[in-house]
């Protein structure tokens, strides 16, 4: 009964439809589980888990969680109140989680931003005019971002205001929002907006609501007297044409979810068909392999039990080891062991008075010592220290669980064995010269939508090279580098074994969490096993628990999935742009993705150049995205992942932008579409049904959305390994003579980063970088109040210099820019 129980609440995750490869095992088929052993560990099923949405009451309380080595890693949003996500947990751990002040919650609770105005302007005014009195100039108001959107037919606007007194908290600061409604019109409709703080740190204040019309302007007021306004822009580009809409183009080429063999197989055919463009990378570090130990755990959980596992691999003769407590007839006998073929018997020692003497730790040392090699590891049962008494048992067979499939696991079996990760390189100059992308997905063994996303790009790209203008010039202008599943042992685990299995199969855990029944949590997370901003180096969301979803693993870089893609970058250097691809959340990550909680120190911020290049990327790939079926991944959800989400300690963006200059996106495909009919944003799953509801939650597509993205990104590449155009940028208001003090910032036609000296020196790369005002925002402001001259040149971010002024040396032509602002009083 319980094993029907578990297998219900393992799909509440995944309910899976429509796919070949998962169709139920044939009749007749030995149900999952059975064998012709009479007597097997009673431990062998790991616990029951369930999913729960829960509420958090900020970063703080969320590292706590995480730390104690709980899984909540995806479909985690930021609220006002704190963050809320989704917990896959036992019923012991969904009261550990309550008793550290986690909420759990009922559907209905899940936070949605309030689309109701709520009139609170006239309050605040009041509030404002008795602030008024001590207003300085330092309280300022600035609007970070003011943005419209529409999806499925409903207008939403987003808007991020800052306030500099944030952070104050007697009396907290509010802020008013109102908008107007087109041009001309007045500004109405005021709501309170929301206050985000993250580890006791004032980020912003923020809206997300839905409007029926778009505003031209917004106008913030805070409750001290600040005001600021705003001019509405566009989030995402409606109406440009996806690839798929080219005349001729084939797409849809994916017809269900891939396991790691079909993944592999299908690469290493297009390799074999399109010899000319495409080749396979095999990447030098194995796996640790879909294999395990053989175990039991015999004489229950107490101080008599024993836990024993195979020297030998399960698929290698572990899983033929049996092991027998005897009691022998007699009196004053000594323990010893009997080993026939793979047949271990434990002869119990009996005292004076014949009876068993042998306690679990001793009984445990003289298998390790004993068995003829069979065994090498064996203890007491997690932190006992043996003192029981361990009593006869029949003959119990190890295993390593490995046979013992899910209901809907794909027919057939999975190799044993280390495995070797395949990356599939397409295009036409596969030698350097053309910017490297590597596109990396499934390092989470359950995320199964990133998996089909990649190969459905290689299927474009491939197909569409001789007949689409658009691929080809992608093919004959970059170096794709494309892996499916950077995880297959863990991913075969998921689609054979445990369907919510997140890790890799690589048990790094002591004795006291070295039982079977821990078998499901074991295993390091690949996205937190990186050298930048790592949870030894003291940042926050890596785990040092080897049963914590997010576990870093031993040591930085243990991991050979994460050796292989260091081995990439290292290996060919021109790979500039890297896309690491997670499901499900709706999120488009980059840098900081981590930060030391006490204090909130992240790892460094990219520069503003790099700001602006990630963010006009990010609009141009979910433009791609939204042109499939009106999908928005909505701005609130798109910068530097511990700006919007969480830390995570120790992930691959932080390591390939900081140590080798990459552009390193991270994306959560799949989740939070907007749902007309509830007038609510839907969340998606790991394994969401394949066919499913094509306009909501659906494996297909969100493939083919997704796949749109990752082509424009390749688009992105190539126009910037082409990119030889010399940058332009300008001080605003330009050079001049002015009767006051002046308010100057720069701009430019790109993204650049722009060196500029006061002093009327040459600028250099050592000279001030102009920076923006505060991360999520523009450009700084120069305050002008005195006679200055601005010297400047900018660089792009494929490194162009303006005005092709060479900054480096001394005797060169002084052709750099130069302004001055003359104030006349
Ligand atoms: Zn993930």
């Amino acid at each position: 009964m319980r094993r029907t129980r578990q297998r219900i609440a393992l799909l509440v995750l995944p309910v899976l439809v429509g796919s070949v490869l998962l169709a139920t095992a044939p009749a007749g088929a030995e149900p999952a589980g059975s064998s012709a052993e009479a007597v097997r560990s009673h431990l062998e099923n790991p616990d029951q888990v369930s999913l729960v949405r829960i509420h958090l009451s900020g970063a703080d309380l969320l590292d706590r969680v995480v730390a104690a080595g709980f899984d909540l890693e995806h479909g985690l949003k930021r609220v006002p109140t704190g963050i809320e996500g989704e917990a896959v947990v036992t019923a012991e751990q969904r009261a550990e989680l309550a008793a550290m002040g986690v909420e759990i919650l009922a559907d209905h609770e899940s936070f949605t931003w309030s689309d109701e105005a709520d009139g609170g302007l006239q309050s605040v005014g009041a509030a404002a005019a008795r602030a008024a009195q001590t207003f300085s100039h330092e309280a300022t108001v600035r609007v970070a971002r003011a943005d419209w959107f529409t999806t499925k037919g409903q207008g939403f606007l987003y808007v991020e205001a800052r306030t500099t007194q944030g952070q104050q908290t007697s009396p907290v600061v509010t802020m008013q929002l109102e908008n107007d409604s087109g041009p001309g019109s007045d500004f109405a409709f005021a709501r309170t907006m929301s206050r985000f703080v993250d580890s006791g740190q004032y980020m912003f204040h923020r809206n997300l609501f839905k409007l029926d019309t778009r505003p031209s302007q917004i106008r913030v007021t805070s409750s001290t007297g600040g005001v600021a306004t705003g001019h509405v822009s566009n989030w995402l580009e409606d109406g440009v044409p996806p690839l798929t809409a080219n005349p001729g183009y084939k797409s849809d080429f994916v017809d269900g979810y891939q396991h790691p063999q079909q993944l592999h197989d299908r690469i290493e055919e297009i390799a074999r068909e399109y010899p000319k463009i495409a080749e396979i990378v095999y990447l030098p570090y194995q796996t640790n392999g879909y294999q395990r130990k053989a175990q039991a755990t015999i004489g229950g959980t107490g101080q008599a039990a024993v836990v024993v596992s195979s020297a030998a691999w399960g698929h290698e003769g572990g899983n033929e080891i049996t092991v027998e407590f005897v009691d022998r007839p007699g009196a004053d006998l000594p323990l010893a062991v009997e080993v026939d073929g793979k047949a271990v018997r434990v002869l119990l020692a009996k005292n004076a008075a014949g009876g068993l003497a042998s306690t679990a730790a001793q009984v445990a040392q003289t298998l390790k010592t004993q068995s003829g090699g069979l065994i090498d590891r064996a203890h007491p049962y997690r932190t006992n220290a043996g003192t029981g008494i361990v009593q006869p048992s029949a003959p119990v067979a190890l295993t390593d669980f490995l046979d013992q499939k899910r209901a809907g696991a794909p027919d057939g079996e999975v190799p044993r064995g280390p495995n070797t990760i395949r990356a599939l390189r397409i295009g036409k100059h596969r030698d350097g010269r053309n910017p490297g992308v590597l596109i990396q997905a499934q390092d989470h063994a359950r995320e199964w939508v990133p998996a089909t996303t990649t190969l459905e790009t290689a299927e474009r790209l491939v197909h569409n090279y001789q007949t689409d203008r658009e691929t080809k010039k992608i093919v004959d202008n970059t170096d794709i580098f494309l892996i499916p599943t950077n995880n297959p042992d863990g991913a075969n685990y998921s689609f054979y074994n445990n369907a919510s299995q997140r890790r890799n199969l690589t048990n790094h855990c002591p004795d006291d969490n070295a039982d079977p029944a821990r078998r499901n949590s074991w295993g390091v997370d690949l996205n937190r096993n990186y050298r930048v901003g790592s949870a030894q180096d003291g940042y926050a969301g890596g785990s040092f628990s080897c049963v914590s979803d997010t576990y870093q693993g031993p040591e930085k870089l243990s991991e050979p999935e994460a050796k292989n893609i260091v081995w990439l970058a290292e290996t060919y250097s021109n790979i500039k742009f890297f896309m690491s691809v997670h499901s499900n959340g709706g999120q488009l990550f980059w840098q900081p993705g981590a930060y030391i909680a006490n204090g909130r120190v992240t790892t460094p911020r990219p520069p503003l150049r790099d700001e602006l290049f990630y963010w006009q990327s990010a609009s141009r790939i979910l433009s791609q995205v939204k042109a499939h079926r009106e999908t928005v991944v909505t701005p609130e959800n798109v910068g530097g992942s511990s700006d919007v989400l969480y830390s995570s300690a120790g992930n691959v963006r932080e390591d390939l932008y900081h140590t080798y200059g990459i552009y390193a996106f991270g994306w959560e495909v799949g989740g939070s579409v907007y749902n007309p009919a509830t007038g609510n944003w839907q969340g998606g799953s790991f394994q969401p049904p394949w066919v499913g509801n094509p306009e909501l939650v659906s494996g297909h597509a969100e493939t083919m959305e997704y796949a749109n993205g990752i082509m424009e990104m390749f688009r992105i590449a190539a126009e910037w390994g082409k990119d030889h155009k010399k940058p332009t940028s300008k001080l605003v208001p330009g050079g001049g003579t002015y009767s006051g003090p002046v308010d100057v910032r720069f701009e430019a036609d790109e993204p650049v980063s722009i060196y500029y000296t006061t002093d009327g020196s040459r600028p250099t790369l050592d000279s001030p970088r102009y920076k923006a005002t505060e991360f999520r925002e523009p450009g700084e402001v120069f305050h002008v109040t005195e006679t200055t001259t601005f010297h400047w040149f900018s660089v792009d971010t494929a490194g162009n210099i303006e005005q092709n002024y060479d900054p480096s040396k001394s005797e060169a032509r002084n052709n750099f820019r130069k302004a001055t602002i003359t104030i006349s009083n």
